[in-house]
């Protein structure tokens, strides 16, 4: 178990496109293993691997109801709708804003072995999915904010 140091905002790895994974090895699964206690710690529901500084298309996703889930190369192949609610970032911390996303969006992508799954989410996980796939080619939600909340709220 390894905790990795999370970059914030004004780290240029959090404005790269990240290059596509070609090897399914134990690195891999140790930078997984790694993002999955960093998340955990951080008590955060997503993370990609530029947020620890690491330039692949690599996201975790850690929800109640779906559990830890781990997207490699993932291809958001369909969207359906719009919803609009708040976002947050572990390299934003204390702040908090509104973006319009997708109700639904449909991912293609790779688990650790280099089996192709699809999944669909809906609201917070559609919001999740583009959050995290926003990071792996260096988009920030703070870009898409309609509204900044006020942090006293929070
Ligand atoms: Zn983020």
């Amino acid at each position: 178990m390894a905790i990795r140091e999370i970059r914030v905002e004004g780290d240029p790895c959090l404005n790269k496109v990240c290059r596509v994974v070609d090897k399914f090895d134990e690195r891999l699964h140790q930078l997984l293993d790694d993002m999955k206690d960093t998340l955990v710690k951080a008590q955060g529901v997503g993370l990609a691997a530029p947020q620890v500084g690491i330039l692949k298309r690599v996201f975790v996703i850690d929800t109640p109801d779906k559990g830890m889930v781990e997207f490699i190369n993932p291809e958001i192949v369909k969207t359906e709708g719009s919803y609009t609610d708040v976002e947050g970032c572990l390299s934003l911390p204390g702040k908090a804003g509104m973006v319009e996303r997708p109700m639904k969006t449909t991912v293609k992508a790779f688990d650790r072995n280099g089996v192709e799954f699809e999944y669909t989410g809906e609201e917070l996980y559609s919001k999740c999915i583009c959050h995290e796939n926003d990071h792996l080619d260096g988009v920030l939600y703070a870009s898409k904010v309609v509204e900044w909340m006020d942090p006293e709220e929070e």
